[in-house]
């Protein structure tokens, strides 16, 4: 297939979902880990169209989300300096701090800007030396390859006054936590494709074979969710656990391996905190000794800064595929992307926001 509209032909969708009833015997809970997938799975109703014992609870899989309170708390202390152009992706400009948001302090004022490449913060940087330039690194193994050659190339060209806030998750830690966790439900994974590009799938293995679960690389169309999910439900019955890879057309078995080895140049693997969830081990890239002359919390003195998060938010659940988000009670009512209480309402790639907008908030 070619074109996009042919990944979303509603008769082979239909297929998909035939052949799925003819293998199911018994009930699976399946959980895809992206929130693009979330996102593409409640847009085109595909859990609708899975047979009644197939259930679909959403992951940890959107970097807006998971960014911790505390994070997005120092990005809006860096964002209201004078002296500071704080430069972001704008999904995380709603994000809501402890009791603002970033776009509340480029409203007021702050030199906040949206960029859609860091090496486009690097260059405000160049042309603003009488500024400090903060760069908000956030997301997975997907955006640390070009926050990896931003600062690379910062550090390479002398650009002094740049610096990056870093918060970058990693996926595989994630899903480990959420296997090993007392409340788990999940039997089988969709892992995110485009994570994969980057990191290749042999990172899976060991995680398929220790807690015996099947994990299908799967992109982001119906027709490869609907594959996704055989594949997996297939591996089930049959008693299997094995990574398997659906999106083939993009995810080779090593991954990108440039990239790969300028992640490790910049980066280090480091404990990480996750929004909801807490504390990850090993779940998070921290800028190397060599490259903290532009790790802003050095630079600002942030390192001590600590939030709790509010608890009436059950994000940590809704991303750990413990209820879904009409489950949460403020789902609707007191939490509306207008006015969310958290992030997962607020991102594009959130799952309450995509409950709320595609199936309405009287669920
Ligand atoms: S509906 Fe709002 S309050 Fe509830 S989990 Fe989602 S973001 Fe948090």
């Amino acid at each position: 297939m070619k074109y996009t509209s042919e990944y979303r032909n509603e008769a082979e969708a239909q297929r998909y979902a035939q052949a799925l009833a003819h293998i199911t015997t018994r009930p699976w809970t399946l959980m895809e880990v992206c929130g693009g997938q979330t996102h593409a799975i409640v847009k085109f109703g595909l859990d609708s169209l899975l047979p009644d014992g197939i259930t679909l609870v959403h992951g940890p899989g959107c970097p807006v989300c998971v960014t911790p309170l505390e994070v997005i708390d120092k990005a809006i202390h860096l964002a209201r300096r004078p002296d500071v152009i704080f430069c972001s992706f704008g999904d995380m400009l709603r994000v809501p701090g402890s009791d603002t948001d970033l776009l509340s302090i480029k409203a007021s004022g702050g030199d906040v800007r949206i960029v859609y490449s860091p090496v486009d913060a690097v260059k405000v940087a160049q042309d603003n030396p009488e500024k400090q330039v903060v760069f908000f690194a956030v997301g997975f193994e997907t955006t640390a390859p070009a926050t990896a050659m931003a600062v690379h190339q910062a550090k390479a060209q002398g650009v002094d006054n740049f610096s990056m806030l870093v918060s970058h998750v990693l996926v595989p830690p994630a899903m480990e936590a959420i296997l090993s966790s007392p409340e788990r439900r999940v039997q089988g994974f969709l892992a995110a494709g485009h994570v994969c590009t980057v990191m290749g799938v042999k990172q899976y293995e060991p995680i398929a074979a220790r807690y015996n679960v099947p994990i299908v690389v799967t992109g982001f169309e119906p027709l490869d969710i609907l594959q996704g999910i055989t594949m997996c439900v297939k591996q089930l019955e049959e008693g299997r656990a094995v990574v398997e890879n659906q999106y083939a057309r993009s995810v080779r078995l090593d991954g990108n391996e440039p990239a790969m080895r300028l992640i490790e140049t910049v980066f280090e693997i480091a404990p990480q905190k996750w929004r909801g969830i807490g504390a990850i081990p090993q779940s998070g890239l921290a800028l190397r000794e060599a490259y903290s002359r532009h790790d802003a919390n050095r630079r600002f003195g942030l390192e001590g800064m600590t939030a709790d998060e509010p608890a009436e938010c059950l994000s940590g659940q809704v991303l750990q595929g413990i209820i879904k988000p009409h489950e949460c009670p403020a789902f609707g009512a007191k939490c509306t992307p207008e006015r969310p209480l958290g992030a997962p309402m607020v991102s594009s790639e959130g799952a309450c926001a995509a409950y709320y907008r595609y199936r309405g908030h009287g669920l």
